[in-house]
């Protein structure tokens, strides 16, 4: 038998995908499915920026980029981030990687190791805990509770620091809840955090496009004072329904800068130079696409949220950003994993347990409602027949 390492035994993993796969089998035998488990759009990628990507193609660029990306697209993130968050980036600091999550996984093995500890969401993405487990870190939950918006408090997560911490991961809007952490809160953070020089922070603001109901983003890249410690997470899968190209970007410190070039090297050399093309078309064309699928979301967020609390034993909180609903199903008398299989096996309908996010999700199920109001209504009434 094969002897593996004792670190492949910590490594976790993103059950949307698990889901996914079960949706898909039972689709394939011929039953009619309704997916609102896996975290994409159901849009297509807008016409121009595929068409950048196949001109890119076309034109002969088929080797490899630097190992951070193309000096062009590092300068339209840069430019993007002053428009949309009103900050000065240095392109310098911007790292292009294939898609959001090899930053955390970068980040991570950067700070992680065993003695040390990490902070991270709880409910939260799943990889966070996943690769702090993997590299011998701690994990150390920051509770984010329905009570509270799914928001963190500030005040305690600094209260969770200790000589030993190195990285805070915090993400808002937030997945799987939908949270928006308020202003006031990431003020206090940033301020907390002057007491401990020592702790990098990241900040996964994948979603920082998809804010409802009048709330506003609040970038960490808006703290000049912490700068220095800040990983900036953010890129094109969700803005752009680019999930499948596999392109994501990091501003980074300039401490970090080399090592993650070097991590990068090690891993990938470069993001595939086409797609690389087809993300600066996304950054520096038209940005109408967004608008529009960013208002259907908010449309269906509207839908989902009343359809939910209209359920027995179902209680829906209007988090306020991101494409996903995060009820509280308890009232149902099922557990986070049995209302998942039971609406997938029984009729047809693709969730995620709450339970899916750590440990602290029990009680809640996640629906995406990256998919259509007509995809929406029909999945809730299934769901109201078996309850
Ligand atoms: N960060 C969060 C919070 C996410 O929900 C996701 C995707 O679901 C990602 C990062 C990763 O996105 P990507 O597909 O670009 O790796």
């Amino acid at each position: 038998d094969l002897i593996f390492a004792d670190s492949l035994s910590r490594l976790g993993t993103e059950s949307a995908f698990t889901i996914l796969a079960r949706a898909g089998a039972l689709a394939a035998q011929g039953r009619d499915i309704i997916n609102l488990g896996i975290g994409q759009p159901d849009f297509k990628t807008p016409e121009h920026i595929v068409e950048a990507g196949i001109k890119a193609l076309r034109d002969g660029y088929h080797g490899y980029t630097p190992a951070n990306g193309l000096p062009e697209l590092r300068e339209a993130v840069a430019a993007d981030l002053h428009r949309r968050h009103g900050v000065e980036v240095n392109p310098d600091h911007v790292v292009v990687v294939p898609g959001g999550k090899p930053t955390m996984f970068f980040a991570v093995l950067m700070f992680g190791q065993p003695g040390v500890e990490i902070m991270y969401p709880n409910p939260g993405f799943p990889i966070y805990e996943s690769v702090i487990r993997y590299s011998g870190a701690t994990p150390v939950p920051i509770a984010l509770k329905e009570e509270n918006g799914f928001a963190f408090s500030a005040e305690e997560v600094l209260g969770q620091i200790t000589d030993k911490t190195r990285l805070i991961i915090i993400n808002s809007p937030a997945n799987p809840t939908g949270g928006v952490t308020p202003k006031e809160e990431i003020d206090k953070l940033v301020a907390g955090l002057q007491a401990h020089p020592h702790v990098a922070l990241m900040s996964d603001e994948i979603y920082s496009n998809m804010l409802y109901g009048g709330r506003e983003h609040v970038s960490l890249l808006q703290y000049p004072e912490i700068r220095d410690r800040l990983i900036m997470l953010d890129g094109w899968s969700k803005t752009y329904a680019m999930t499948g190209w596999r392109l994501g970007y990091a501003v980074w410190p300039d401490s970090c800068v080399e090592h993650v070039t070097r991590l990068c090297i090690n891993d990938h050399s470069c993001v595939n130079a086409a797609t690389q093309y087809a993300g600066i078309a996304a950054l520096t064309g038209p940005q109408d696409a967004v608008r529009d699928m960013v208002a259907a979301f908010d449309q269906r967020r509207e839908v989902i949220v009343r359809e939910l609390n209209s359920l027995p034993g179902v209680s829906c909180a209007d988090a306020g950003g991101a494409f996903y609903a995060f009820p509280n199903i308890t009232g149902t008398g099922m557990s986070s994993v049995e209302a998942q299989d039971r609406f997938l096996d029984e009729v047809g309908v693709a969730t995620v347990a709450g339970t899916s996010f750590g440990a602290w999700g029990e009680g809640y199920v996640r629906f995406s409602y990256a998919n259509s109001t007509e995809n929406i209504l029909e999945a809730i009434r299934r769901i109201r027949g078996i309850l």
